[in-house]
């Protein structure tokens, strides 16, 4: 079994990216201009903007954090997006989920202009990644492709099985998977209605597991020599830790580990990547690579 390191490879991408920011910079073009806007007090998504903020800062980028308490209106949020959208120097931005009840979350995404919308959750995005014209692809997804690219497990005509259908990862990993001359593999979607999981689990060449039910996949769920990734980060509460929490996957890693050719861990497998896809969505804005 090979274990795939995905805090090495976004580490290795982030100094890619960097060094493409200095080129352009030296060149006397821009620095790319993230903007993430931050709802409320959320202890995940406090920690997720910074670590975005943060990769901003090793990318060479610059970024704009745009804070709201949680009782902030959507009418707000609404003139909030239609300001960035008008700006200029902001090449693309992120409104962090999940957003408090009282806002519409798919209102928000729709607002957002879909040529700065580097987390490619706006329907426009969805629909061009479906039908394979260029786009910005959700990171999460991306990050995933990126990581079997780079580790040369091969795709086309294997059986891929995602398990989960969410708009953020299962749907967009399944049209990933099955885009003609991108993965070219055979792909099937389980989900909470599916009554052949086990046995279609079991076929997979590819195994992607993103459901965020810890310990979910066991041993007899895979097939002998199966790729294995792991997308599941669900807060567990652990006593031992600082946090009071410990991340677990949905993979059983320590008996499903043997019987794979590779497997990602959780922590340090999906979870680096998916903020590393962020930047190359957001490199992507600023040379305006999918729109003028
Ligand atoms: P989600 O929106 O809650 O979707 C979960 C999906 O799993 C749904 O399609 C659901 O089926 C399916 N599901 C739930 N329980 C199931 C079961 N017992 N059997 C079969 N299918 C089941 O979740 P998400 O946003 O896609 O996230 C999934 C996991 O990935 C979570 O742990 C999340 O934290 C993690 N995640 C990690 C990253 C990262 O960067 N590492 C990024 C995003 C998400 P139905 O559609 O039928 O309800």
């Amino acid at each position: 079994m090979q274990l795939i390191d995905g805090k090495a490879t976004a580490a290795t991408i982030k100094k890619e990216i960097a060094e493409e920011v200095e080129r352009i910079v030296a060149a006397g073009g821009k620095r790319p201009h993230l903007a993430a806007v931050l709802v409320g007090h959320d202890g995940g998504s406090e920690t997720y903007v910074r670590n975005k903020v943060k990769a901003c800062e090793e990318c060479g980028f610059t970024s704009t954090l745009v804070r709201y308490e949680a009782d902030v209106t959507e009418t707000e949020l609404l003139a909030c997006i239609d300001r960035l959208n008008r700006d200029a120097d902001v090449d693309g931005f992120i409104v962090q989920l999940p957003l408090p009840p009282h806002i519409d979350e798919q209102r928000i995404i729709e607002a957002i202009d879909y040529r700065k919308d580097v987390d490619g959750f706006h329907p426009v995005n969805v629909g061009r990644m479906a039908i394979g014209l260029p786009c910005y692809v959700s990171a999460t997804p991306k990050g995933i492709y990126e990581l079997l690219r780079r580790y040369a497990i091969p795709t086309s005509g294997k059986k891929c099985v995602i398990l989960g259908r969410s708009n953020i990862v299962g749907k967009p990993m399944a049209q990933l998977m099955m885009q003609k001359s991108l993965g070219d593999a055979t792909v099937t979607v389980c989900h909470s209605h599916s009554t052949t999981l086990k046995e279609e689990c079991r076929t997979a060449d590819i195994l992607i597991a993103a459901i965020g039910r810890p310990g979910f996949v066991t041993a007899d769920m895979v097939k002998e020599g199966a790729t294995v990734i792991d997308v599941g980060t669900t807060r567990v509460p652990d006593a031992t830790r600082k946090s009071g929490f410990r991340l677990c996957g949905d993979v059983r890693f320590d008996e499903v580990n043997p019987k794979c050719s590779y497997i990602t861990p959780v922590p340090g497998g999906v979870g680096p990547m998916t903020i590393c896809m962020l930047m190359l969505n957001t490199l992507a804005a600023g040379k305006k690579e999918y729109y003028r």
